[in-house]
This record gives C-alpha cells, structure tokens and sequence, in this order.
C-alpha cells in the first residue's frame, strides 16, 4: 500500500490556558517575591502548585501561605537538548526539591555550576519574573 503523500505540520507551540481567578493570588504573590501554597483549612494538607480544591477531603475552603523557600534537592537533570520552547535557553538544570513545609516543587535551578550540584544539597526557592517578563519561580544559592 502507498502511503499517503503528506506534508510535515508546522511545529505547534502548546500554550497552557490557566483559569487565573482562582490562582490569581499565586501571580499576585510572585510578582511581590513570594512562593505561595494553598493550604487545607479543614484537613491542613499543603499544596503546591496551588490548587483550589483538597483532594485529600474535597473540601474547598483553602488558605494562602507563603512558603519559607528552603528545599532540599531531591533530583536533578541536566537539559543539554532543549525543547523546542526554550531553544533559545542556555543548557540549563531542572530540579526537584523538597520544601521544610513537606511539599516537591520541579522548578529550574540556577547559580551553580554543574558540578556543583548535588542530591541533598541545600536551595532556595525564589520568585521571579523573567527578561520577558513572566512570573516564574526557581531554585537558586541560599544567601
Ligand atoms: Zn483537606
């Protein structure tokens, strides 16, 4: 059977529409240079990325709290070949560490060099805003 001619699709940037009014805080809260989690008033379980509603007991009364920032690195990668998103990017790391509050956050992890990054090293999460201008969050050095 012959395949079918075909032409390759144009490349499709998939842009993550986010309904705000229920996370607005979050954005609020980093553009002010905190990382803030949602946390259960009923049951007190901690949730990053925020969410609006505790899975754990459906409730859906949640609290802001600001977290302290301090993770411990958990594991790491080092992205060498980029997405087609963040060509532009430097080779850069991506991390997973876990806050003193008990939640994981992925985020990227900057200020050291490669070899510098080890599992269980100390970092702090910090808010940030991007050359472009994006509100965004990352692991950097303690101070
Ligand atoms: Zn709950």
């Amino acid at each position: 059977m012959a395949a079918m001619p075909s032409l390759k699709s144009r490349e499709i940037k998939i842009v993550q529409d986010i309904p705000i009014s229920k996370t607005l805080p979050f954005w609020e809260g980093l553009k002010q240079g905190k990382v803030l989690a949602t946390k259960c008033k009923k049951c007190g379980k901690l949730y990053f990325p925020p969410v609006a509603d505790c899975s754990q007991c459906l409730a859906s009364d949640m609290e802001w709290v600001e977290l302290s920032g301090e993770a411990t690195i958990e594991t790491f990668t080092h992205v060498v070949v980029r997405p087609t998103t963040f060509q532009h990017e430097k080779p850069y790391t991506v991390a997973i560490g876990r806050l003193k509050e008990g939640v994981r956050v992925l985020a990227w992890l900057t200020g050291f060099k490669l070899s510098e990054v080890k599992v269980g090293m100390k970092a702090k999460l910090v808010a940030k805003i991007t050359p472009e201008g994006n509100l965004t969050y990352e692991f950097t050095r303690l101070e």
